[in-house]
């Protein structure tokens, strides 16, 4: 069961509600058309792991909604009662806490903000395990709509998921774990709940790559965390644009997330590529020094 507390005027810690009965009215815009933001991120010995990334983030992706966001002042005190209720009923269990607001229900004119605190799922530790078997799909978007299209909120996290959540089912659907979006000019542009990181290791020297932001992917909190980490041992850091065979031939391929961290991946469109022990370990461990 997870834990939930709603923003709310009246309550400065935030209020805590019981999440086995109903607390959005059936006409929040949230729920009626996918209208508003979220984030999820992780908590370790109940602190969130990179508050303010998450934040500011959520703050962009309001603003492209034109959506009002509450100034972290008033997340943190509702973050910090999640936490507190989560350990109480889970213990020291890492968390996943969701931010989310909508433009709350129809007509009213007032934003529902809440955050919910939740156990990390089985499967995240099982894909840094056991690596992803991923498809690449074309999200039928070309890699420059981005700037032309400001209505798609390409980059922005809405709370419209179901095309990243009907990707996933196609991929398991045809015996895969995960997707890589590319774009319809064939470009490799991200995961529907992560970043794409490829290295490539040359003459001694080691560079991180990932896609380019104005291809209208989400900017990765865990990625740009990770690339700053990297770059302070020693990393080459580089930008797209990519194309798939690029994937296909760097030393290695992983799909970074709040929760899941980092998974390698095994296989692309059912062809096997390099999966390196090494550096999965090494990134691995740049990934845990991230706060
Ligand atoms: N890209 C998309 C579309 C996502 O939904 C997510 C996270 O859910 C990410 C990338 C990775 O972002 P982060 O590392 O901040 O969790």
């Amino acid at each position: 069961m997870s834990v939930l507390v709603f923003l709310d005027t009246a309550f400065p810690a935030g209020r805590v509600a019981d999440a086995s009965v109903p607390q959005l009215l059936a006409t929040d815009l949230g729920a009626t058309r996918g209208d508003g933001v979220f984030e999820s991120m992780l908590a370790v010995d109940g602190h969130p792991r990179k508050l303010a990334s998450h934040l500011a983030r959520m703050a962009g992706s309001a603003a492209a909604l034109r959506l009002e966001f509450p100034p972290p002042e008033r997340w943190e005190p509702a973050i910090r009662t999640a936490l507190a209720e989560f350990a109480r009923v889970y213990g020291d269990q890492q968390a996943v806490v969701k931010l989310l607001l909508t433009r709350g229900p129809e007509g009213a004119g007032q934003p529902t903000a809440w955050v919910q605190a939740s156990p990390v799922p089985p499967s995240a530790a099982e894909q840094r395990r056991t690596g992803l078997d991923v498809l690449l799909l074309d999200r039928g978007y070309d890699s420059t709509v981005a700037e032309r299209a400001p209505w798609l909120l390409l980059g922005s996290k809405t709370l419209s998921y179901a095309v990243n959540m009907a990707s996933i089912r196609y991929a398991h659907e045809h015996g895969a774990d995960d997707v890589i979006f590319t774009s319809s000019d064939g470009l490799v542009l991200e995961g529907p709940t992560s970043t794409v990181v490829l290295a490539e290791v040359k003459d001694g020297v080691k560079t991180l790559l990932t896609p380019e932001l104005e291809s209208g992917i989400l900017p990765g909190t865990t990625q740009s965390a990770l690339f700053d980490a990297a770059a302070k041992s020693g990393w080459q850091l580089g930008y797209g644009p990519l194309q798939p065979d690029r994937l296909h031939q760097a030393d290695g391929v992983w799909l970074v997330s709040s929760i899941r961290l980092l998974a390698p991946v095994r296989s692309i469109d059912g062809k096997a590529i390099p999966v390196s022990r090494e550096l999965t370990a090494e990134l691995a461990a740049l990934v845990e020094t991230v706060l």
